[in-house]
């Protein structure tokens, strides 16, 4: 089954001399359940993309497509909902609230939609992002790699049907990279959700069903990978 779809999909930054084309009429399909790499050399439009497959940023022409919905075809109000229970977005730096404890940090998707937290789900996932006895502590008191899976708890608390994370074991070492990975991927598995990870590690592509590459905002590589 299709659950997104990329059509003609152009961004533009700027305007006169100083315009770049990050991205440049670019279109796909993603079939639910996959696990997609996108690599490609820095400044190649790779964080533009996800972003706007995330309802983040706009694009400058084309339409995406999530779960049958035209995504930038809804209203500003809509488009946070979309945000808030459709995707789950990760970030090489984590992007945690400095002043939030784990427990706030996790649980602020679901606060914001103005719905209960579901008890269960928080204990759940503090179980498998084994953060139990870390509930009460800032993301300064924690490691990189306890941020990012707190990081990954707030992504994944509103069982997102799509994962987009970018460069998410940029910061880390190669024992926490691999760690990172292996909760992505139980999760890709476990919920069918379609897992979408910029990456400029080779390693960590080679494990996705799919690479994509892309250069100067166009996509210049597709590769199925056999399992
Ligand atoms: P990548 O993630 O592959 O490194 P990006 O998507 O971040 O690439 O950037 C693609 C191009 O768009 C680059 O030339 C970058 O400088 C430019 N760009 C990205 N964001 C902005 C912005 N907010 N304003 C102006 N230019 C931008
Ligand atoms: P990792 O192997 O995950 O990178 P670290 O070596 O950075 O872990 O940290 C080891 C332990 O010290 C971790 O359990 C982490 O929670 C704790 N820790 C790291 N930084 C801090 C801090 N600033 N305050 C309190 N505890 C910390």
């Amino acid at each position: 089954m299709e659950i997104l779809k990329v059509e003609n999909l152009t961004k533009t930054y700027g305007d006169g001399d100083n315009m770049v084309k990050a991205l440049d009429d670019v279109s796909f399909v993603i079939e639910k359940g996959d696990f997609v790499a996108i690599t490609g050399p820095s400044g190649s439009g790779k964080s533009t993309l996800l972003h706007i497959l995330g309802g983040v940023d706009r694009p400058t022409s084309g339409k995406v497509w999530m779960d049958g919905r035209d995504v930038y075809g809804l209203d500003e109000e809509m488009l946070a909902v979309f945000r808030r229970r459709q995707v789950g977005l990760i970030y090489q730096f984590y992007n945690l609230i400095p002043v939030l404890d784990v427990v706030e940090n996790m649980t602020l998707p679901v606060l914001m939609d103005g719905k209960e937290v579901a008890q269960e789900r928080l204990t759940d996932l503090l179980g498998t992002l084994n953060l139990h006895g870390r509930e009460n502590h800032l993301p300064n008191q924690l490691s990189g790699g306890q941020q990012q899976r707190v990081s990954i708890g707030r992504a994944l608390m509103n069982e997102p049907v799509v994962l987009l994370a970018d460069e998410p074991t940029g910061n880390l070492d190669s024992k926490n990279s691999q760690d990172i990975i292996e909760l992505l991927k139980a999760s890709n598995r476990k919920y069918d959700q379609t897992l979408i990870i910029i990456t400029h590690d080779e390693a960590i592509a080679r494990q996705a069903n799919r690479i994509l590459t892309i250069e100067d905002g166009k996509i210049t590589r597709d590769e199925v990978i056999p399992s």
